[in-house]
């Protein structure tokens, strides 16, 4: 290896919800490093090449099986799983439906299950495997009005460090990232809803201690640590990409 520029030369990865936002920049951070990168999405029309794009749904376990085996088949196998794919949900517990829970934790939480069931085969032929989960801010801070997408993100956090534990004597690495707001697509969509967009996203800045949002690229860097050689010791591991929300206490100016 010559640096990070060829960091991930000889090396297959698979990108959930790698179409948009945090998972098309990792997957390009990622080609861009050698490797060759499938994204699996809902809607893989517009992932430019060498990126390969993969139709499937992460609740369809066919689908997701069908797609795994075509990334596997196309890059020669798979080395790095990044689970990404996610959707988010608005209110408090009292808010959100029966159907509307079982939809967010199908997508956000046993996706990841089933995602990574199918490509566990793969990433035990690996000598380099490694699983990175993106989880978010909303697991640990108590967010207002996000009861269901906490609830999700922090079962992202928990399977991460329980998948860690069962997959460590395989040699497969299994870490999270817990991103802040990032501005991707889905925050983009989000601002434009909103009653008065300048002042949600000023609120968005002003939430995060860095006071600004969290670029895409900034959790594709960290994504591509955790699921690179130079994180070799790293696993079971939450990599915070949050502007400080998480960890500094800051008092009012
Ligand atoms: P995005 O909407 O820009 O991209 C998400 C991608 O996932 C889309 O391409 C979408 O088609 C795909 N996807 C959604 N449901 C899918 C399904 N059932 N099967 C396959 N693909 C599916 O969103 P983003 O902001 O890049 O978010 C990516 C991940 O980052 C999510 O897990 C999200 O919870 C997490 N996250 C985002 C932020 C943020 O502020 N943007 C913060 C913390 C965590």
């Amino acid at each position: 290896m010559s640096g990070l520029r060829d960091e991930f030369a000889g090396l297959a990865a698979l990108v959930t919800g790698g179409a948009s936002g945090i998972g098309l920049a990792t997957a390009t951070l990622l080609a861009e490093r050698g490797a060759r990168v499938a994204c699996l999405d809902l809607n893989p029309e517009g992932v430019p090449e060498p990126l390969l794009g993969l139709a499937a749904d992460v609740t369809d376990d066919e689908s997701v099986r069908a797609a795994v085996a075509a990334a596997a088949d196309a890059l020669g196998g798979i080395d790095v799983l990044v689970n990404n794919a996610g959707i988010g949900a608005r209110g408090s517990v009292e808010d959100n439906s029966d159907e509307e829970w079982h939809r967010v934790l199908d997508v956000n939480v046993v996706g990841i299950a089933r995602v990574t069931r199918a490509a566990l085969p793969h990433l035990r032929a690996s000598a380099h495997a490694a699983i990175v989960n993106t989880c978010s801010i909303a697991a640990s801070a108590g967010l207002p009005q996000r009861a269901l997408y906490s609830a999700s993100k922090g079962a992202v956090q928990a399977l991460t460090l329980a998948m860690a534990a069962d997959h460590i004597r395989e040699g497969i690495r299994v870490n999270c990232v817990s991103p802040g707001t990032v501005d991707t697509p889905w925050v983009r969509r989000l601002l434009d809803a909103a009653a008065d967009p300048p002042a949600e996203l000023a609120a968005l800045r002003a939430r995060q201690p860095t006071g600004r949002l969290v670029r895409a690229e900034e959790v594709a860097a960290a994504i591509a640590y955790l699921a690179g050689p130079l994180a070799a010791a790293t696993t079971g591991s939450v990599l915070a990409v949050d502007g400080g929300m998480h960890g500094l206490r800051l008092r009012p100016d």
